[in-house]
């Protein structure tokens, strides 16, 4: 069903781009085409060189993501994840669907964000550091967590591609000139 792998990004301004701005629908059958659509996901991020892609990028209107921060974070950092601390790289690649951001906390932070489905483009967008969530895997297992840092950043870029919105609809223009420390970051898109 997923035959072409990596799958081809959609991107704005692709004839078919309104599928980026559409609200995606929810899972309701956990069964092996889901499987079969998270894997070709998780295959096309790599070549992509990104950190989390969402189904609407990849032409599929469907409450899902998936996200692989591996490549930004150290072999000891950490979440939590269905009321246990582990390691984020036992965890990655993560396959979320039907996923909720049930809380928001922590400081307000600003970060260079890019996305797939916007190459060459960086923003900088502000963010809380830390969200509860809510989602649930290929197989219809549900799963909470609590993330921070990277994972935070990237489960919220995506969450947002769920609702049709692109980084840039929340980008802070005003500082879009100041060079920040995180643009070291510069490889990371989702
Ligand atoms: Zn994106």
């Amino acid at each position: 069903m997923f035959a072409a792998i990596p799958m081809r990004i959609v991107r704005v301004g692709d004839a078919d781009a309104d599928i980026l701005r559409r609200k995606a629908e929810p899972v309701v059958k956990f069964d092996e085409s889901i499987a079969g659509l998270s894997n070709a996901m998780i295959e096309t991020l790599e070549p992509a060189n990104g950190i989390g892609l969402a189904a609407p990028q990849v032409g599929h209107s469907l409450a899902m993501f998936v996200v692989d921060v591996n490549k930004c974070i150290g072999a000891s950092d950490t979440c939590r994840l269905d009321g246990r601390i582990v390691k984020i790289h036992s965890v990655c690649p993560l396959v979320a669907i039907n996923p909720k951001i049930t809380r928001r906390h922590g400081k307000i932070v600003s970060f260079e964000e890019g996305c797939l489905s916007l190459p060459g483009a960086r923003g900088n967008v502000h963010r809380h550091a830390a969200v509860d969530v809510e989602f649930f895997d290929c197989s219809g297992n549900r799963h909470t967590g609590t993330f921070d840092g990277i994972l935070s950043r990237c489960f919220q870029h995506e969450f947002d591609h769920l609702k049709g919105m692109l980084y840039t609809d929340r980008i802070e223009r005003r500082k879009s000139t100041k060079t920040p420390k995180s643009r070291r970051r510069k490889t990371t898109a989702a």
